[in-house]
C-alpha cells in the first residue's frame, strides 16, 4: 500500500473552492482531505508549451497543461468527441476520421504524460479521468514511470466489431494495458474490454481473473460511479418553489440530459408522442418537461440532433396541445442543480431513456431526489449503466416506440403501494453505493493492486 500523494487528470478542472458534480466533488473532498494534485487543460491559446502552470494554491495544488487552438480542435474536438464517443457509444456512422485528428490527441497525450513524469515521486498515485487520455499511461510507461496509474472510463465500451472502425483500434488494447487498473461502469463493459484485450496477442489472462502484458499486470474491474446522495436529497428537500405554470395535481413527466445523440431524445419523445395518441381522453392531462441543455456545439452532428428535437417538439405540441394545455415543454437552457433537484423531488416520472450511456448520474439523482412516502416512478433505458443496479425501475428499451407509451402510461397510473416497493429497492443502490465509495473502492483496488484478488473472488 502505498502513501503518496494523489494525482488526478480530467479534461476540466473544477472553477472556484468548492466545486459542485458528483465526481469534482467527491475528488475535491478527498484530496482536500490528504493533498495531492489535480491537472486538467488550460483555455486554448496560439501555442502550448510543456509543463503545468499552478493555478490556484489550496491543501491541494491545481495546475493546467497548455492546448494550442489547433490542439483543442484536434484533440479535443476531432479524436476524442467526433471519434471516440461516437464509437464508444456504439455509432460508428457518426465517425469523421482525419489524421490530424489523432496526431493531435497523441500529442497532447504525450505533453500530459511529460508533465506528470516531471512532477510524480515514487509512492504517488497516479488517476486518469476518462477517454481524453487513453494513451497518457503508455507515455508515462515509455517515460519510465513505475508509478501505480488507473484509468477510469465513465462512458460505454465498444464491442470487437465498433472498434474496428477505429484506424488506432488494435493498439488500444496496448493503451489500457499500460495502466494497472482499468475501472468501468458496468460487468458488460468488463465483458466488452475482455474481448477487446484478446485482440492484442501480447495479452494474456491469468487464472486469477487478472491480465498480463510484457510482464506487466493489470486488472480491469467495473466500479459503478454514484453521487453525493444525501446532499442531492437535502438539496431537493428544501428547493425553492418551482417557476412552474402547470395545475398542481396534473403529472409531471421529466426528463434532464446534455443535448446528445446517444439520450435518445427523438425516440423519447416518438414514445411520448404515441402516449399522447393512445391516451384515453378523459384521463389526466400530463407535461413533459424536457430539458436538455446544449453541449459541444462545434461538432456537426450536434447540430443536427437539436434541429430535429426542434421539430419533433413543434410537431409534437402541433398534433395534440390544446387551449389550456402544452403536453410538451423542451427548455434548453442549462437549469441550476437547486431548481433541477426541485424538479426531480415534484416530478411523478422519470424518464431516463438513454441509446447508450456510460452511467446516467440522472437516474441516480431522480431516485435520490424523491419523497420517500411519495416516491415517482423512474423509466430506465437498459443502455444506461445505471441500469445494472437499479434494477426495480421500469426498464424500457427506447427503440421500441410502443413499449415506451405504454411505460409512460403504466408510470402515471402505477399505484402507490407498487411505486413504494420499487423505490425501496432503488433507494439502498443510489445512497449506500454514493460518490464516496465509488472513490474509496477504485483508489483501495489501484493502490493495494487487489484488483486481482477480488477478480478471484
Ligand atoms: N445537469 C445540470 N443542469 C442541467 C442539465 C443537467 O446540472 O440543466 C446535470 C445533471 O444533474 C447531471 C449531469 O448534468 O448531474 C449529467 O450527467 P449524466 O451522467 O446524466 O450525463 P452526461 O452529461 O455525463 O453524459
Amino acid at each position: 500500500m502505498s502513501d503518496g500523494r494523489l494525482i488526478v487528470v480530467s479534461n476540466r478542472l473544477p472553477k472556484g473552492d468548492v466545486p459542485s458534480g458528483g465526481l469534482v466533488f467527491a475528488v475535491h473532498e478527498m484530496l482536500s482531505q490528504t493533498g495531492g494534485l489535480w491537472i486538467g487543460a488550460a483555455d486554448p491559446t496560439k501555442t502550448a508549451e510543456d509543463g503545468l502552470t499552478q493555478i490556484g494554491k489550496g491543501v491541494y495544488d491545481r495546475a493546467t497543461f497548455a492546448l494550442s487552438e489547433d490542439e483543442h480542435r484536434h484533440y479535443y474536438l476531432g479524436y476524442s468527441n467526433s471519434m471516440l464517443w461516437p464509437l464508444f457509444h456504439h455509432r460508428a456512422d457518426l465517425l469523421s476520421f482525419d489524421q490530424d485528428d489523432f496526431d493531435g490527441y497523441a500529442r497532447v497525450n504525450a505533453r500530459v504524460a511529460r508533465a506528470i513524469a516531471e512532477v510524480a515521486a515514487p509512492g504517488d498515485t497516479i488517476w486518469i479521468q476518462d477517454y481524453h487520455f487513453l494513451m497518457v499511461a503508455k507515455y508515462l510507461r515509455e517515460l519510465g514511470v513505475r508509478n501505480r496509474i488507473g484509468l477510469f472510463l465513465h462512458i460505454p465500451c465498444p464491442n470487437v466489431s465498433d472498434l474496428m472502425a477505429l484506424p488506432q483500434g488494435a493498439d488500444l488494447p496496448g493503451w489500457l494495458a499500460a495502466h494497472d487498473l482499468v475501472g468501468l461502469q458496468t460487468q458488460r463493459d468488463v465483458s466488452a474490454v475482455s474481448d477487446l484485450l484478446r485482440l492484442d496477442r501480447a495479452i494474456e489472462r491469468l487464472p486469477n481473473g487478472g491480465w498480463i502484458r510484457k510482464g506487466h499486470r493489470f486488472a480491469v474491474l467495473s466500479f459503478p460511479i454514484g453521487i453525493d446522495a444525501q446532499g442531492f436529497a437535502d438539496t431537493a428537500a428544501s428547493a425553492p418553489e418551482l417557476p412552474l405554470r402547470m395545475p398542481r395535481d396534473a403529472p409531471l413527466i421529466l426528463g434532464v440530459d446534455r443535448l446528445d445523440y446517444s439520450k435518445g431524445l427523438v425516440q423519447r419523445f416518438d414514445g411520448f408522442d404515441t402516449y399522447l395518441a393512445r391516451r384515453d381522453a378523459g384521463g389526466p392531462r400530463p407535461t413533459f418537461l424536457q430539458i436538455a441543455p446544449g453541449s459541444r456545439e462545434d461538432v456537426a452532428a450536434y447540430q443536427e440532433i437539436r434541429d430535429q428535437l426542434e421539430r419533433r417538439a413543434g410537431a409534437i405540441n402541433g398534433a395534440h396541445a390544446d387551449l389550456d394545455w402544452t403536453p410538451l415543454r423542451y427548455v434548453r437552457r442549462n437549469i441550476d442543480r437547486a431548481i433541477l433537484a426541485g424538479l426531480y423531488r415534484r416530478a411523478d416520472v422519470a424518464l431516463v431513456t438513454p441509446l447508450a450511456d456510460g452511467m446516467n448520474l440522472v437516474a441516480k439523482e431522480f431516485v435520490a431526489a424523491q419523497d420517500d412516502e411519495d416516491p415517482g416512478v423512474l423509466i430506465l433505458s437498459h443502455f444506461a449503466g445505471a441500469a445494472e443496479q437499479l434494477r426495480a425501475a421500469l426498464l424500457v428499451n427506447p427503440f421500441d416506440t410502443s413499449a415506451l407509451a405504454e411505460a409512460i402510461d403504466r408510470a402515471i397510473h402505477m399505484p402507490l403501494a407498487e411505486r413504494l416497493e420499487r423505490h425501496a429497492a432503488l433507494r439502498p443502490m443510489v445512497f449506500d453505493q454514493d460518490i464516496t465509495w465509488w472513490r474509496d473502492n477504485f483508489l483501495r483496488h489501484l493502490r493495494g493492486h487487489a484488483g486481482f484478488d477480488r477478480a478471484m473472488a
